[in-house]
């Protein structure tokens, strides 16, 4: 047995999770999440136009940005403004926030209008990246409900739900939902995006030293699975579906 979960988890839980929406009362759609200490704003705004690219097809586009707040970490993170050029990190992470939303929106039927989804990280605890997933889909899904409101779109235009949840080996043991102490000495740490209904959206594994077998990765992702559906029933009590 490794060291004691916090919150008192077994392997296979999940730290509690919170979404609090309407958060930002200036955005389209905002939900406030916490996993555990992790807690991060995601923010949805709609623009009435997409891109120069993709001008007169009709069809719409989700995008994201990811940054962690100064005071997110214990040490004081430099601004990039101050740094004066982009942190490599928050570009892959925005990356894979675009790509995990993009799949379950349907383009068609957004129209031709963008959504600029803004994952801020208030306090970082590990797991990051997953909490702004997870939460992003809530704030996009407030911002679309509000143009189905107000009659300028005919219906949501979601496929499914997405989630985002890190899993990983400790001390040799497959573990759900590491915090940041645990994330720091796993052996084997990965990120797992799912739609509700299950499918796998991306999975970034990366085995630290000793290479990870595939029956350790299927260990993995069914504890991912699991955590993921918890997700899907949270983010569907958050957004009144
Ligand atoms: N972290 C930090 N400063 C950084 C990057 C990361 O303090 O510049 C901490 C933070 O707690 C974060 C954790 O390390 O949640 C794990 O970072 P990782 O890059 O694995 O991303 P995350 O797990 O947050 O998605």
């Amino acid at each position: 047995m490794g060291a004691e979960r916090s919150y008192g988890r077994t392997p296979a839980d999940m730290r509690p999770v919170e979404i609090e929406t309407g958060f930002v009362r200036t955005a389209d759609g905002s939900a406030l999440i916490s996993v555990g200490e992790t807690r991060v704003i995601c923010t949805a705004s709609i623009q009435e136009e997409v891109p120069r690219w993709m001008r007169g097809r009709g069809t719409g586009w989700v995008t994201a940005e990811y940054a962690m707040l100064p005071a997110s970490t214990g040490e004081r993170k430099e601004r990039d403004s101050k740094r004066g050029r982009p942190d490599g990190r928050s570009i892959e992470i925005q990356r894979l926030i675009g790509r995990a939303l993009r799949v379950v929106v349907d383009f068609a039927a957004l129209g031709e209008r963008a959504v600029w989804v803004d994952c801020d990280v208030l306090q970082a605890d590990g797991g990051t990246r997953c909490a702004s997933i997870t939460g992003a889909y809530v704030a996009l899904h407030e911002a679309l409900s509000g143009l189905v409101e107000s009659g300028d779109m005919k219906e949501l235009p979601f496929s499914d739900t997405v989630a985002a949840l890190s899993v990983g080996v400790v001390d040799g043991e497959a573990l759900c939902d590491l915090d940041y102490s645990e994330d720091s000495r796993a052996e084997v740490d990965a990120n797992v995006v799912m739609t509700g209904s299950g499918g796998l959206v991306e999975v970034q594994a990366t085995a630290e030293q000793t290479p990870l077998s595939r029956a350790s990765l299927d260990e993995l992702l069914a504890l991912a699975e699991a955590g993921i559906a918890d997700l899907r029933t949270l983010q569907l009590e958050a957004t009144g579906a």
